[in-house]
């Protein structure tokens, strides 16, 4: 086989996802060509592992008791993984698109890694060239969001309905809107004893760090209809947790998270929604 033909997955440089190895990059990605994202200014662009290897690193690095991981520079949508512990291994919840060995023994080094769960199609990155790396994990991912795996393997565990509890502590679950199965991680006892959410960005942590929002499109900043909204209130209503972890570096609310997600809840449908609609009184139509 020459080195032409080999094939290589290949990696989209504006969202960072991987697809199924191919001699060829893939003429187009649908990942960014969907209205929730955008196809980079420069036109559509891919990189490899091993070139983005080159200029990238994994970092790891503690964020209020959690252990994250992130590429340095930033690449692609710039989220973060989270290592949660797991029985005395980790749970990786998210993923990134570069897998380096450093990062593979470092985790190791911390005891493993038991298995992989993402939130939505935008942070799938690498997940299958992580997984293979740390052994064959399963990869828990939503069913309703099958269609948008690129890089399928027998690794990827569809989960269906509304939660999957990982663990005692640790529990998946359903928050459509963004995505059709976009999901959280619900950290009962953790890193703190009031417990934690990580919504991805089915609800996204904003930068006054005191609220969330929610987006059907973020970059191209198109609001999520308020009966999903009220939908995913009704998925947080019964849950208890003090801080909320949010998708990219330093983006979390520490503590008294449920009062702030539950606030933002009630901003945001008053800010989409008319004051006539509201129940107010109408107010009288122009005269004439
Ligand atoms: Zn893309
Ligand atoms: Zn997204």
């Amino acid at each position: 086989m020459t080195p032409e033909t080999k094939p290589i997955g290949w990696i989209c440089e504006t969202c960072g996802t991987q697809y199924e190895p191919s001699a060829e990059p893939p003429e187009a990605c649908p990942v960014c060509e969907d209205e929730r994202q955008y196809v980079g200014w420069g036109g559509q662009r891919w990189t490899t592992m091993e070139a983005l290897g080159r200029k990238a690193s994994v970092h790891f690095q503690e964020e209020e008791g959690v252990t994250t991981l992130s590429l340095r520079p930033a690449f692609g949508i710039d989220q973060r993984a989270f290592l949660i512990p797991d029985r005395g291994r980790s749970l990786m919840w998210e993923c990134l698109s570069l897998v380096t060995p450093e990062a593979v023994a470092e985790l190791e080094s911390r005891g493993g890694v038991s298995c992989m769960a993402i939130s939505h199609p935008h942070f799938y990155t690498s997940m299958v060239e992580w997984s293979d790396a740390l052994g064959g994990l399963p990869i828990y991912v939503h069913e309703a969001d099958r269609d948008w795996v690129r890089r399928p393997s027998p690794r990827i565990r569809f989960w269906r309905g509304e939660r999957l509890e990982l663990s005692e502590d640790l529990v998946l679950l359903h928050l459509p809107g963004h995505f059709p199965g976009s999901a959280g991680l619900w950290w009962k006892r953790g890193p703190r004893s009031g417990g934690s959410l990580f919504p991805g960005d089915a609800l996204q942590v904003v930068m006054d760090r005191r609220h969330v929002t929610f987006m059907y499109s973020y970059p191209n900043a198109i609001p999520l209809r308020p009966s999903a909204v009220r939908g995913l209130h009704r998925a947080v209503t019964p849950l208890q947790f003090d801080d909320v972890f949010g998708f990219t570096r330093g983006r979390q609310i520490i503590g008294q998270g449920k009062a702030a997600v539950d606030q933002s809840f009630a901003r945001y449908l008053a800010a989409v929604t008319d004051v006539e609609s509201r129940g107010a009184a109408p107010q009288p139509a122009a005269m004439g």
